[in-house]
């Protein structure tokens, strides 16, 4: 396969946060592997901004580390390094004083030079608003300029549509780009390429067809360092609302008239408006303890009382005409015996089996597999080979993208660098808008006000394992099965 990379708009793009662990590990070197890939013009200039008193040449050393270690691929390449980094700069810069702010404005190129102006706001969410309205007060926000908000979006309905109108005082809302990495995934906008370019399963893509929906993010790693962070979250805040809804939005949205950013969103606006609430024996809350190799996670969390949620379980339902009365059973969860993130989309058996109860009854499933191999299968059922009557079998119909499309498919993976490019490019399809993150936080409050107001614990499961027992029964007890995750 010939990839065919259109090079972007010239720009000038600042990342506050430049230093931090997320610049380090993923947006610089997706943009070290777009530069890589001749997407990035030379005139192209790449800014960190932070706290730490660094100068250009001490942020392209840090930098030249972090592409060893996380773009190693590419890294190999001393020459294509060093062009890269010669295309970086640092100013030192205070979100919340005045600090550095001139020097920022002086090193960047006026709107007006024909440049694309983005500030990519990899910080804690504290300094979303003032970053906003630093950029405001110090004349760097002109009508062109885009700015990008990292999660969390808010820790409630109230929070989130406080940091939106905030925003809003400083920034038009096709300025601003919060991003959600799961839309980002090569599978995620495949998902849709499958859905609304092929004739074959659209129409069997509702409540007649399909028997449910399984949506699942299992992790391996515990809270690890963001422990303290995370137990004032836990996984509801933390994933449900924003990735999990994500994917949702995407499989149960009606098709958009277009492919365009807010056709697309009108729609997974109106799936998060139908989604019901969910009684509080649908939802199984867990908590990671320990096996006795790892720590559990209230020794994570250094709160030996906490009542955090790691996992989470639950089933709901979307009222319009295509989904009514099928099931969605969405979960994930930290430490469990596998990394894994699966969309399954299970459809019903055939009405009527004319192989007779011995050949067995098969349902067809459609996975979407996020991680770690990015990819479709379908299960097809077919004869089993051989003598001895009609026996079925399922085997899967695989498109690996990596198989399918050569080796090229795999080295554009990588969902932030994807994101950036589309920042770059003006599109904002792929990224939340306001709207629809305060519809999910709406959906989402009554359920955590629920269990805090009734005093719930999680259930304890052990690091390493599938998680709660009391998760397997939420789908057993409807007849159906969890999809086994490897
Ligand atoms: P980090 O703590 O590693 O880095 C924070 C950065 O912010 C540093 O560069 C620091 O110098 C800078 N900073 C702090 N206070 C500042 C101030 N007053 N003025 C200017 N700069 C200041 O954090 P991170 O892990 O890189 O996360 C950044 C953001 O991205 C957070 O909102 C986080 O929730 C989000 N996020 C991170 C990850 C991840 O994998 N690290 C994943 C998803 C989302």
């Amino acid at each position: 396969m010939v990839s065919r990379v259109i090079p972007v708009a010239p720009f000038d793009l600042v990342i506050f946060g430049g230093t931090g662990d997320l610049a380090r590990r993923k947006i610089l070197p997706g943009l070290f592997r777009r530069f890589c890939a001749g997407q990035i013009p030379p005139e192209s200039r790449i800014i960190g901004a932070a706290r730490s008193e660094l100068d250009d040449a001490g942020f392209r050393e840090s930098i030249r580390e972090a592409l060893h270690e996380f773009a190693a691929s590419k890294a190999g390449d001393p020459d294509a390094v060093q062009d890269f980094l010669d295309h970086l700069y640092y100013v030192a810069v205070d979100a919340t004083g005045s600090n550095g702010w001139t020097q920022l404005k002086e090193l960047m190129r006026d709107d007006d030079e024909g440049y694309v102006r983005a500030f990519y706001f990899s910080v804690g969410p504290s300094l979303f608003g003032p970053l906003a309205e630093g950029l405001r007060n110090h004349g760097l926000a002109h009508r062109e300029t885009r700015i990008v908000v990292e999660k969390p979006f808010g820790h409630d309905l109230e929070t989130a549509r406080a940091l939106n109108e905030e925003l809003a005082q400083h920034f038009h809302e096709d300025q601003i780009y919060r991003i959600d990495h799961y839309l980002g995934k090569e599978t995620v906008q495949n998902l849709m390429a499958v859905r609304f370019g092929n004739m074959l399963f659209e129409p069997l893509w509702n409540a007649q067809y399909v028997d449910h929906i399984q949506i699942t993010v299992a992790e391996t790693v515990g809270v690890g360092g963001r422990g303290s962070y995370y137990d004032n979250s836990g996984a509801m805040r933390d994933m449900v609302q924003n990735h999990l809804m994500q994917l949702l939005c995407l499989i149960a949205m009606e098709p958009p008239a277009k492919f365009d950013a807010d056709a697309v969103r009108d729609e997974k606006l109106k799936v998060i408006r139908a989604l019901d609430p969910v009684d509080p024996d649908q939802i199984v809350r867990g908590q990671y303890t320990s096996d006795g190799k790892m720590s559990s996670y209230r020794e994570d969390a250094e709160n030996p009382v906490s009542k955090t949620e790691s996992y989470i379980a639950l089933k709901s339902y979307i009222s319009n005409w295509r989904w009514a009365n099928t099931p969605f059973y969405l979960r994930t969860g930290k430490r469990l015996n596998a990394r894994a993130s699966e969309i399954a989309v299970v459809f019903k058996e055939t009405p009527h089996s004319i192989f007779g109860i011995d050949s067995g009854r098969h349902r067809n499933v459609l996975s979407i597999r996020l991680q770690p191999d990015e990819g479709m299968t379908l299960g097809v059922t077919i004869k089993e080979p051989g003598p001895g009557g009609m026996r079925l079998l399922d085997v899967p119909l695989d498109m690996s993208f990596a198989d399918a499309l050569g080796p090229e498919a795999e080295e554009v993976t990588d969902a932030y660098e994807r994101l950036i490019m589309d920042v770059i490019r003006g599109n904002q399809t792929l990224f939340m808008r306001g709207d629809e993150v305060e519809a999910a936080w709406a959906w989402t409050d009554p359920l955590i006000e629920g269990w805090e107001r009734r005093g719930d614990s999680p259930k304890p499961y052990d690091a390493g394992s599938v998680g709660p027992d009391d998760a397997a029964f939420l789908i057993n007890r409807d007849g159906r099965r969890w999809r086994v995750l490897k």
